[in-house]
């Protein structure tokens, strides 16, 4: 199988399933308890806290562990309205992921006020639009770093300027961005992911500048720095603190990888391709492309050796087509004919280039056209 769903998910590095394994097998202590064994569990828990807060790079906050990035964006959404006084509205983006759409809509069917801005062809944020809605009502401004569907980089920096001027705070989904481009000093909250960066799933965290700790929602034991309860997983921890530690390490061997694959990509990719979103503003191991007539759905069933995907994982499973391909201006039927491929540190350029070959020969058939 040659595998291009790298915003779906990443293949876990040898190096993260091997600092896993003693914590899934004989260290099985609770981290939370008092005994030597607890102790080294916690430590070992410490040390991943301070890898992926490394790989972050902010600085005055703090990190907590939680079950997923989905679960991150919700504490951040909710946990900031609930203690915003007086200010009940949220600013984010039509290109949003779900987790935080979602959510908004959620907090939206409770009285809050949800503003979501739309983007331009390019699926880039026009700061104008942004600053225009901004008012002394707005809790938190969300948006996201690199978008997970088309790669797009948002201007996170100057996001957060304007968000500070009206006082309000600045969420940053920086899940498809961890390890991939720099996060941007600004946010004063950050959610992120450990299957994004080669590490293991269920685990995702929050970074929260000081003084910008939402609420707690999961209340219990109070492990998380008290705001976060439950038991946390010691190998899901490690394993996420060994991946960022591998994406500071390699940030450099793997970004050069990446972009010559795009290159390659490019260069392989014959008439009758559009690249969605900005070709500039973009992190390269994301190419989502379209091509007019093309049924997206029939050509990953043709190609079933080949793991690509439809514009998101989540879209793909639901038969809708994708709200960020229609934020960029797609109709319908070019959003159907939209293929998102994903590759980076374990994509070899003859494995893409292969792909590439192979799904350029079956759209033409699938059309009739000459090969
Ligand atoms: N945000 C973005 C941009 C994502 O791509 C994803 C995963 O698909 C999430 C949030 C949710 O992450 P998790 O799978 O850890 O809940």
């Amino acid at each position: 199988m040659i595998y291009l769903d790298y915003q779906a998910t990443t293949p876990v590095a040898p190096e993260v399933a091997e600092a896993m394994q003693p914590w899934i097998s004989e260290k099985f202590a609770n981290p939370h308890s008092p005994s030597r064994w607890g102790r080294e569990a916690a430590a070992a828990i410490e040390l991943a806290r301070k890898r992926v807060t490394d790989a972050i790079g902010l600085t005055r906050g703090r990190l907590a562990f939680t079950g997923s990035a989905t679960e991150a964006l919700n504490w951040a959404l909710k946990g900031t309205l609930e203690k915003a006084k007086g200010r009940d509205r949220i600013v984010t983006v039509a290109t949003e992921h779900a987790a935080v759409l979602d959510t908004c809509e959620w907090l939206e069917s409770r009285g809050s006020n949800v503003t979501r801005l739309p983007v331009g062809a390019n699926g880039l944020l026009n700061l104008d639009n942004l600053k225009a809605e901004l008012d002394d009502r707005v809790a938190i401004v969300a948006v996201m770093l690199v978008n997970n569907e088309i790669g797009v980089i948002q201007p996170i920096a100057e996001i957060a300027e304007a968000a500070h001027e009206i006082g309000a705070l600045m969420l940053c989904d920086a899940v498809q961005g961890l390890g991939r481009v720099d996060i941007p000093r600004g946010p004063d909250l950050v959610a992120v992911s450990g299957h994004k960066i080669h590490g293991p799933k269920a685990v995702g965290a929050l970074w929260m500048r000081d003084g910008a700790e939402p609420e707690a929602l999961i209340h219990g034991g109070g492990q998380e720095l008290g705001l976060r309860s439950g038991t946390l997983s010691p190998a899901l921890c490690v394993g996420f603190g060994a991946a960022a530690n591998l994406v500071s390490e390699c940030r450099a061997i793997d970004s050069d990888h990446v972009d010559a694959l795009w290159a390659s990509a490019l260069q392989e990719l014959r008439t009758g391709w559009t690249v969605n979103g900005s070709e500039d503003q973009r992190y390269h191991g994301n190419l989502n492309l379209r091509r007019d007539g093309l049924d997206a759905a029939r050509l990953i069933s043709d190609l079933r050796d080949i793991a690509f995907s439809l514009g998101s994982a989540c879209a793909s499973g639901s038969g809708r087509p994708s709200h960020v391909l229609r934020a960029i201006g797609l109709g319908d039927r070019e959003a159907r004919s939209s293929i998102r491929l994903g590759f980076g540190r374990y994509t070899s350029k003859e494995e893409l280039v292969g792909a590439i070959r192979r799904i350029d020969a079956a759209a033409r058939d699938q059309q009739g056209l000459a090969a």
